[in-house]
Order: structure tokens, then sequence, then C-alpha cells
């Protein structure tokens, strides 16, 4: 009852929202890995794009000046890992946070000897644990150097959804959990060795440092780069298929 409520609520809220389809397609055009989808699903990616910024609550820091482009381009980025896992996988949070550009996160880290060290991290992202995402805005996405910070980040909102940021998100019915830690921890120890040993690897090298990472970061590959993720790690990509029920090497 009450999910129906809610779902109720949820198309109400976004019925209200007007985005002209100018606007749909000027972002679309920006994100030219959208490129496999049928018009089933950009019409499906739409629906969820729209009420995704309606029930999310956002925010620009630093100054930035939130456009209705950012959301759109933001959200449709961010809907695409969930196209057929529905809008639930992002419940239970409700802050979006743009910066422009990267930005630094004040840390406080205790070492194994009990010294506590503080210093500036500087990021593209951080997604907060039943908390928020912050994310960096680039008006020209090739100023993030390859990075797609936006599928990155919701890919750990994804991952944490069953508790601890692992690398280990939820299995569906039909998944294996072994078989699943068993490829993705072969997968993540090659690509430290591969990354320590100083090979310029395809897949972003911040996946060598935690297996989240590495979940994050060959999501990003799945959505952005299918053939190369395929290449490199076929059968991460085969997991990836059945968690995101979505196959991004096929073209529509
Ligand atoms: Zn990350």
């Amino acid at each position: 009852m009450i999910r129906k409520l809610l779902g109720w609520w949820r198309l109400r809220r976004a019925g209200r929202l007007e985005i002209p389809a100018a606007l749909w397609d000027e972002a679309e055009a920006g994100l030219s890995f959208l490129g496999h989808l049928t018009p089933d699903e950009r019409t499906h990616l739409r629906q969820l794009a729209r009420e995704f910024i309606a029930e999310k609550q956002w925010s620009g820091a630093r100054g930035l000046q939130l456009t209705p482009h950012i959301q759109v381009a933001i959200a449709l980025q961010a809907c695409l890992p969930i196209l057929h896992l529905g809008l639930d996988w992002y419940a239970g949070w409700v802050g979006i946070v743009v910066y422009p550009g990267d930005f630094l996160i004040p840390r406080r880290i205790m070492d194994e000897d009990g010294v506590v060290h503080e210093f500036d991290d500087d990021v593209l992202g951080e997604a907060w644990y039943g908390g928020p995402v912050l994310i960096s805005w680039f008006e020209q996405p090739q100023d993030a150097g390859g990075i797609n910070v936006v599928i990155h980040e919701f890919a750990h909102k994804l991952d944490m959804k069953s508790g601890e940021a692992d690398g280990l998100p939820p299995m569906h019915a039909g998944m294996s959990r072994q078989r699943w830690i068993a490829v993705m921890s072969e997968a993540f120890n090659d690509f430290q060795r591969r990354v320590d040993g100083g090979e310029e690897t395809p897949l972003d090298p911040y996946g060598a440092e935690l297996p989240t990472e590495f979940f994050a970061v060959a999501s990003e590959a799945f959505f952005q780069t299918p053939e190369l993720l395929k290449s490199e790690y076929p059968d991460v990509y085969e997991q990836f298929k059945r968690f995101y029920r979505q196959d991004p090497s096929v073209s529509a």
C-alpha cells in the first residue's frame, strides 16, 4: 500500500515538472553512450529521470547555479544504471550536491600507530552512506578526463544498498553471490597487479584502490565503453549484464 502511494506521489510530483523536449534532446546529444537504447528504453529513461529530478533535493555548491540542463544531464546518467532496476534502488536518501568542477573534502584519518592525519582530499565526487551524493559538474565532459563522475558515484550508491561499500551490491534472484565475489575478486586482483606493475591500463587505475572503486570504475566502462570492459574482463561484463539487466554492447 505504502509502495503504491509512494509511486503515485512520485508520478504526481514528476507530472508537475515541465521539461521541454528540446532540453531532453540537448542533454541526450551530449551523452553518446545512450546510443544503444531502444526508443522504448529512451522514453523509460526520461520518465525515470523526470521522477528522479522531482524527488531528490538538489543544490549547487561553491556558487554553482543549478540549471535545468545540468539536472537533466545528471539525472539521465544517474538513471541509466537503474533503467531496468527501478528508482527504489536510490531510495533512502535525497540530497544531490553539485560542484563546479573538482572540490576538496577535509579528511581525518588515524593510522595504525594512532597518529591522526588531517588533509584536504581533492575529489570529483563522493557518495555518502544514507546521505547525499556529491558530484562535480563539467561544462565540457572531456574536462573530467574520461571519468564519468555521475555513473561512478551512483554505482557506489547501488553498492551501498547492501550496507558497506565493498563492491558487492544486492544480488537479484537467480544471481550467485559466490560467483559475483569470485569473478570480481579475480578481476580486481589482476587489475591491481597490472596497475602496481606500472601498466597503462585502459580502465581508470583508480579502480585498483579498493574493490568498491573497481566496481564503480568497471560500471563506468560498462555503460560508456562496453566493448572495452568486455574484452578486458569478460566475466565481469557477464555479471554486470545480469546485475544491471542491460547489455550496452548491443545496439538498438
Ligand atoms: Zn569512487
